[in-house]
């Protein structure tokens, strides 16, 4: 089982890592190595009047991110390259817990507009996990699940104070679709996103509570069939893993139940 020590920094002075060294908070969300023309959108309430910028090494997260979900989204989803992102919360400083978001290490990934798709927003729970709008509802877990690639700890909608944003940060590599770590509110996010993806894309008879049990196990199980993966072990490979979540961006952004694209576990007999 991967394990990770969630630390985060409890002020702003993280050595190396803090506002004044990075210094220019006012700067793309890419950065000017960056050849796509988007822009970082202020990310609205949550900001708090600081536009920010994000530690390199975030930053490098976020670049294989965004690659890999703009390819996902234009083969399955159509909808182009991406116009911009709209995050916020990155190097704020009136924060009074530990937090990545002291350090530019974190950030809260609010909007996703790609210029093939009416007011997304892709991130905002409320809005697209709607009961009425599955469409919607498979893409939040597309783009969730090309997060979970790259980010190990990713607060989704149903976790309390996320209810309208992502929260990623630097604190853990990516993990496993287990309970891998010491943070609770982490631990039941990567339950949501289990649970959720079992729902909507296999139609699974199962509570949507963040808790990892005997139910949870079997309808993860019964997803795995469907997709073809019961040959893989995603709960205990990493590259496993992440196969599946290419199927859940896969049937996410095509907005197609599991079973849509299935996997080959074949070999020569
Ligand atoms: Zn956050």
């Amino acid at each position: 089982m991967a394990t990770c020590t969630y630390n985060p920094p409890n002020s702003n002075s993280n050595p190396g890592n803090s506002v004044s060294s990075i210094g220019n908070t006012n700067a793309p969300f890419r950065g000017t190595d960056w050849s796509k023309p988007y822009f970082c959108q202020n990310g609205s309430w949550f900001l708090e009047g600081v536009f920010p910028n994000v530690h390199p090494t975030a930053e490098a997260k976020l670049d294989l991110w965004i690659d890999n979900m703009e390819y996902f989204a234009n083969i399955f989803g159509s909808l182009g390259t991406v116009n911009w992102v709209g995050q916020g919360g990155s190097f704020v400083d009136h924060r009074t817990t530990p937090s990545y978001h002291r350090t530019g290490e974190a950030i809260d990934l609010k909007f996703i507009k790609w210029p093939n798709a009416k007011n997304t927003k892709a991130c905002n729970g409320p809005y697209d996990t709607s009961p009425s709008k599955p469409k919607r509802h498979r893409r939040y877990l597309a783009v969730e699940a090309s997060l979970r690639k790259y980010f190990g700890y990713v607060l989704n909608t149903y976790i309390p104070d996320h209810d309208n944003h992502f929260h990623v940060d630097n604190g853990c590599p990516a993990g496993l679709a287990i309970n891998w770590g010491s943070s609770l509110r982490q631990y039941k996010s990567v339950a949501y996103f289990i649970q959720d993806c079992c729902i909507m894309f296999n139609n699974a008879s199962i509570t949507l509570d963040g808790i990892w049990g005997s139910q949870t196990d079997n309808a993860f199980d019964d997803l795995l069939d469907v997709l073809n993966l019961d040959c893989t072990d995603p709960k205990n490979s990493l590259s496993d893993y992440r196969l599946f979540l290419d199927y859940v961006q896969m049937h996410g952004f095509k907005n197609k139940l599991a079973g849509y694209y299935t996997y080959s576990c074949g070999g020569p007999l």
